[in-house]
């Protein structure tokens, strides 16, 4: 018979700090035009930006996946 391990960890957690961007950091003003920085979430529509990962966009919303 085996040692159980304890596996319970207490206050381990690290509470990340989010960060609220503004929006206008999801765009760049060119001249005119404005460029979108950040791509959209087909599924929610225009207004809702996709999160980028290293390897795919995911929406905050629907958290819809799009593999890069
Ligand atoms: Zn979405």
């Amino acid at each position: 018979m085996g040692k159980k391990k304890k596996s319970e960890r207490k206050g381990k957690k690290q509470h990340k700090k989010t960060v609220r961007k503004k929006k206008s950091d999801y765009y760049e003003i060119k001249g005119n035009s404005v460029e979108r920085k950040k791509q959209q979430c087909p599924k929610c529509g225009p207004g809702v930006f996709m999160a980028e990962h290293k390897d795919r966009l995911v929406c905050g919303k629907c958290s819809y996946t799009k593999w890069k």
